[in-house]
């Protein structure tokens, strides 16, 4: 008898598992439908023995110090801050946009002050900022926002981005100052050896137990278990009981290419051409030095694998019904990106699961072992 099923090894199950086996020293046995652990974040070695990302680029960024230092414990640190570029005018300029964006762009030589002024001159006037469209006219105008916003939101999401919440285009700021670091979190590096390996140190207990490759409808009726944490679709979970809860999706086309450099930065976006959003050259992340490199191209889809969960009104207020039904379901706990339905990053995933273990344990305010 289990004490926990968990089902799904990314960072939600994962985090759970090792609290619990280790700190709650309860038993616990985790299952996942991929042949492997570490859910979105997986990274291997590719043919050519390059570390790449399986499902896109993974950046850790956080403020939060308790995050930060409980995921310390499974793996050294590379530090990295991330720096992306936007393709637009057949320029690669800063992303976000800041002060050399706009001055390259227009070939002038603004300061802070003037670029200040600038912004709110082509501002538009927004009496309440409800979507993505009014988040971005609303600092830096009309022509900025078709430039670098509209057609990549289009593109990534399939829908205008009037039509979805303030919270999607509100990730990325707008800066008058020549800061051209994507995140600006407290910490922010990369795990030394990959986050794979940080997984594997993270669920290498005795309490736990993994079986890859097994959807939990297959074992369900068979493995007994006291309590189940569910970190899978939650409108699945609920076989569609009140609709469907569109998630976007991506696929994602890898190449390695014979030659040490693509790109100048981490990441280059494209907004308006291509029917790919953006390339991403892992080496920059992973500091691995290689005669060759290899990039991954995001292709948005409205099918395939859950990514993303679709901030707008009508999904939160159906997600709201399913989050009504998995509160009065006894003995199964929903954490992580797709069962609670929200666009989380990887450090708000862990601090979510962290939060439930110390409510399922009732234990004490501080987390981290001595
Ligand atoms: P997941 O990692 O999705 O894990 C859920 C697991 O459950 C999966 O492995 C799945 O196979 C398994 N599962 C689902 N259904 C079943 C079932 N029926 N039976 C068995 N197993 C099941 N965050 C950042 O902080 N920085 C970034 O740079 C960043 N970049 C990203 C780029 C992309 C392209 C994407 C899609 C996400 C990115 N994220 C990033 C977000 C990050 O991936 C998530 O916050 C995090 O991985 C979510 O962890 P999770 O455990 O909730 O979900
Ligand atoms: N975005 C954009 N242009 C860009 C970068 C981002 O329009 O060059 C918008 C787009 O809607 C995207 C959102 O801002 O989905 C959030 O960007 P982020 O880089 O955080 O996306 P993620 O890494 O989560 O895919």
């Amino acid at each position: 008898m289990f004490d926990y099923l968990i089902v799904g090894a990314g960072f939600a199950g994962s985090v759970l598992a090792e609290r619990l086996a280790s700190y709650s020293n309860k038993k616990v046995l985790v299952i996942d439908k991929r042949p492997h652990i570490a859910g979105n974040a997986y990274d291997h070695y590719n043919e050519e023995g390059i570390l790449v990302h399986k499902y896109g680029p993974h950046i850790f960024h956080t403020n939060s110090k308790e995050v930060f230092e409980y995921l310390g414990q499974f793996t050294e640190w590379r530090s990295y801050e991330h720096r992306v570029l936007a393709s637009v005018d057949g320029q690669q300029v800063p992303m976000p946009i800041n002060l050399d964006t706009i001055n390259q762009l227009y070939g002038l030589n603004l300061t802070s002050f003037e670029l200040d002024k600038f912004f709110e001159s082509v501002a538009e006037k927004v009496d309440t900022v409800r979507t993505s469209e009014d988040v971005v006219v609303s600092k830096v105008g009309r022509e900025l926002y078709e430039k670098f916003f509209k057609n990549y939101t289009r593109k990534q999401w399939g829908m205008d981005p009037s039509e979805l919440d303030k919270s999607v285009t509100s990730r990325v700021p707008t800066r008058t100052n020549r800061d051209d670091r994507y995140f600006t979190d407290t910490y922010q590096a990369m795990p030394l050896h990959g986050f794979t390996k940080m997984f594997e140190k993270m669920l290498d207990h005795p309490n736990i137990k993994i079986m890859l490759n097994t959807d939990y409808h297959e074992i369900i009726d068979f493995i007994p278990f006291k309590e189940m944490i569910f970190t899978g679709p939650v409108d699945e979970y609920f076989d569609f009981k009140f609709g469907k809860l569109p998630y976007r999706s991506l696929e994602f086309k890898h190449e390695t290419l014979n030659k040490e450099v693509f790109q100048p930065v981490a990441v280059v976006n494209y907004p308006n051409d291509h029917l790919y959003t953006r390339i991403t050259e892992f080496k920059y992340l992973t500091g691995q030095q290689h005669q060759k490199t290899s990039v991954v191209y995001e292709f948005p889809r409205a099918e395939g694998d859950p990514y993303y969960p679709v901030p707008r009104p009508e999904n939160a207020e159906l997600y709201n019904q399913y989050k009504k039904l998995a509160e009065a379901t006894p003995n199964v706990h929903f954490v992580g990106r797709l069962a609670t339905y929200k666009y989380y990053n990887m450090d708000q995933v862990v601090a979510q699961a962290l939060t439930l273990h110390k409510k399922l344990t009732g234990g004490p305010k501080d987390e981290l072992p001595a």
